[in-house]
């Protein structure tokens, strides 16, 4: 992004704060939680994602935030179980021929 473009969406994010009462980031950064957790009511809800449309450093923030609630979750599961030895495939045909009644292959 250039530094026009930059400037460009910092001050319509000030001017959509002024004038539609935007949350500020402070205020934003105490719904992060709810947010994620859907617990806002809509009208917090639709607040705050107004900021975060307007505000690159709460956007990235968020985006941080929820990665790492997906990495700590991930973390937090059980790990798979090692893959064991396959079974030889004679023993699995035997096996199913015993099951069948018939005679192993040989
Ligand atoms: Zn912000």
């Amino acid at each position: 992004m250039n530094v026009l473009a930059r400037i460009q969406r910092f001050l319509t994010y000030w001017v959509i704060k002024v004038t539609h009462g935007m949350l500020t980031c402070g205020e934003a950064d105490r719904f992060m939680v709810d947010y994620l957790e859907y617990r806002l009511d809509p009208e917090v809800r639709e607040r705050f994602e107004n900021h975060l449309e307007n505000c690159i450093c709460c956007k990235d923030f968020l985006a941080a935030y929820r990665r790492t609630v997906e990495l700590a979750r991930a973390c937090a599961e059980p790990a798979a179980p090692p893959a064991g030895p396959r079974m030889p495939p004679a023993l699995m045909e035997a096996i199913i021929a015993a099951r069948r009644g018939a005679a192993p292959p040989s």
